[in-house]
């Protein structure tokens, strides 16, 4: 019997590489047939050397494009210094990076974490901790209300709040304290509000829900109820914040100032895991040493890349490119409609598409893209999510648009 021989890793194919994942891989996702083996930009290269316009930027982490140099830059000259010190001791990147970022975002203080999941749990904890020190909420009793169709990640707790039966269902039992209204409903959110409530916890653009925006008012109208009754607004930018919809926050459009601020994906610049809680000092100051920690949040190479992040993020050329190109977006979309294309959302270089289910599945659609060179990646049903890296050239936005069109022609 002869020893089934390995093919050397440099030398598989893209479906090779499909097929050796199949019994080692856990299968929580169902990724597009494509192996990526380097990135620059706007653009990917599979292992063939086929190259692809990406359309999705890693679900907005990567919104400054691929490998920017500034962000490389930075990642390099920290990695031949230092990388990690945990928090038992301080480190000479942190200070700047939260001093920048709160300055950035028009808040107090910065609480670092990794993933945005993380960020998630971590203001569910300081909204909790503030209920009950500060608003005097009996022990164990504090409440978070939310909204239907919501994502927020994956452990435990932040599942038990969402409605995505295929994102709860065999992971119980769930994290109580969490009550759920629908989105973009102020009645419904102020008959869910009580004395218990320690925040309103919402996305100010529903991302994976399919870009939902809400009424003009929406948010504000969050503003000022949780200034009325007392509890914390807890805006999670994580996808729509650092620049996606032409501000560098999407609570922006609505003038809003939110009491804390989640933040992740881009503020890692596609190089490393970076998540902030960001928040008034009345707010994060509830917590003391001890109560809450992370070994890698805060650690000098996230730091030294977050600040090249904030650094980018200061001059203000990427908002107003997401602003200037998301009108370009926009306009493509709508030219669309009724050519495969049934309605769209958008705002700034971010756009939920609803394609005509009888033209195919998001999923189809997106396969179709692929064959075109263009990334993208269904949501819900027939939405696809159109998210470029907001370093896109207008030439290359139209390109892509080009390629939607065809893939909705032959449909
Ligand atoms: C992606 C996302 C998260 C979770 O971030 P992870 O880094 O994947 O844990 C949380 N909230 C929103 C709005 C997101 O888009």
């Amino acid at each position: 019997m002869t020893a089934p021989t390995r093919v050397p890793v440099r030398t598989r194919t893209s479906a090779d590489l499909i097929r050796a994942e199949e019994p080692v891989l856990a299968h929580n996702y169902h990724p597009l047939p494509v192996v990526v083996a380097r990135a620059e930009g706007t653009w990917v290269e599979d292992v063939e050397g086929r190259r692809y316009l990406d359309m999705l930027a890693g679900y907005s982490a990567l919104n400054f494009g691929h490998r920017h140099p500034a962000l490389v830059e930075a990642a390099h000259a920290q990695l031949d210094r230092l990388t990690l010190t945990s928090r038992a001791f301080h480190n000479d990147r942190l200070a700047e990076f939260a001093e920048r970022l709160a300055q950035l975002t028009g808040q107090d203080m910065v609480l670092p974490m990794n993933t945005g999941a993380e960020a998630v749990e971590s203001g569910i904890k300081v909204a909790r901790k503030w209920a009950y020190d500060v608003k005097g909420v009996p022990a164990d009793r504090a409440t978070i209300v939310v909204a239907a169709d919501n994502f927020h990640g994956r452990t435990t707790t932040i599942v038990s709040f969402s409605t995505d039966e295929t994102a709860r269902a065999g992971f119980g039992p769930f994290t109580p304290g969490f009550r759920v209204v629908p989105y973009n409903d102020l009645a419904a959110l102020e008959a869910a509000v009580d004395e218990t409530t320690a925040a309103v916890l919402i996305e100010p653009i529903q991302g994976e829900a399919g870009v939902v925006i809400p009424d003009e008012g929406y948010l504000s109208g969050v503003r000022e109820l949780t200034h009325r009754e007392g509890c914390l607004f807890i805006a999670d930018e994580i996808q729509s914040g650092l620049g996606r919809t032409g501000r560098t926050l999407a609570v922006e459009h609505e003038g809003v100032v939110p009491d804390v601020l989640l933040l992740g994906k881009a503020l890692g610049g596609g190089i490393v895991p970076v998540s902030a809680v960001v928040g008034r000092r009345d707010v994060l100051g509830v917590l003391r040493p001890g109560e809450h920690g992370s070994t890698f949040g805060g650690n000098p190479l996230a730091a030294a890349v977050g600040t090249a992040v904030v650094e980018l993020l200061e001059t203000g050329e990427f908002q107003r490119r997401a602003a200037e190109l998301g009108a370009v977006l926009r306009d493509g979309l709508a030219d669309l409609v009724a050519k495969g294309v049934v309605g769209f959302r958008s705002r700034g270089l971010w756009a939920g598409v609803d394609i005509d289910p009888a033209l195919g599945t998001g999923r189809e659609i997106s396969q179709g893209l692929l064959g075109e060179g263009v990334l993208a990646k269904d949501t819900h049903g027939s939405t696809i999510r159109l998210a470029p890296p907001l370093t896109i050239t207008e030439a290359e936005l139209v390109s892509a648009l080009g390629a939607l069109a065809r893939v909705l022609g032959r449909g």
